[in-house]
């Protein structure tokens, strides 16, 4: 059921932000929704559930319209290709994992004016890997100034997805990294709030080292296959 997976995971967090020393109610848990149909997010929301996750940008700008609940947050967390900038823009509340310039020049471009800002959290390659999107850290100063003089976007914080480990201390290492990243951002950008990391398998090291917001799929609507 996903309303008791609900109910665990964020007794999970709960528990984990006491056991980490930090404030209680400080870890939004995102719904990560994708290739999940429509009615297991109904499921979801009648559980209390106010934001979602998608990673293919047609499939959740489908879920969206079918559900169109105003109160719901919808964050795009996928690869964002060019040529979706315009949908993206104009379906969602947020997007998590831009990594270049051009990409959030052209949401800005396509945010319509009715809207509320877009909220952008930059994505972060932390370990260098060759498979996995995200700016360098060295570029992230950077990348956040592009948002400056644009005020149909504003930058809330940072995403990433370090390469898996499996134990405890190295999860720990690359989100402490990314913490102080973080850190540096929020001295020069006041209004970012957002440090996106953790997931079904590293909750526990995220939270742990600062994560704002844990994306968790699987563990409440079960695997994808
Ligand atoms: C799929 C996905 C998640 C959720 O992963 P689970 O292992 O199912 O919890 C989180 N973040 C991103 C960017 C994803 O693509």
């Amino acid at each position: 059921m996903i309303s008791d997976n609900l109910e665990q995971i964020r007794a999970d967090i709960h528990r984990l932000e006491d056991a980490h020393q930090r404030t209680a109610g400080d870890v939004t848990l995102l719904a990560v929704s994708k290739k999940k149909p429509v009615e297991d997010i109904r499921q979801a929301i009648d559980a209390g559930q106010t934001c979602f996750g998608e990673n293919y940008a047609d499939e959740g700008v489908e879920k969206i319209t079918a559900i169109a609940n105003e109160s719901i947050d919808w964050h795009y967390i996928g690869h964002i290709q060019s040529n979706k900038t315009r949908l993206i823009a104009t379906h969602y509340d947020w997007v998590q994992g831009v990594e270049r310039a051009k990409i959030l020049q052209r949401l800005a471009q396509h945010r319509p004016d009715h809207l509320p800002p877009l909220n952008i959290c930059l994505q972060v390659n932390i370990d260098a890997e060759d498979s996995k999107s995200g700016c360098s850290p060295e570029q992230l100063m950077e990348l956040a100034a592009q948002t400056d003089g644009k005020p149909e976007i504003i930058l809330r914080g940072i995403m990433a997805i370090p390469a898996p480990q499996t134990d405890l201390a190295a999860q720990r290492a690359a989100f402490a990294q990314l913490a102080t990243l973080y850190r540096s951002l929020q001295a020069r950008y006041p209004q970012v709030d957002t440090l996106s990391m953790g997931m079904s398998g590293d909750m526990e090291a995220a939270i742990a080292e600062g994560a704002t917001m844990v994306r968790i799929g699987t563990a409440i609507f079960g695997s994808r296959d």
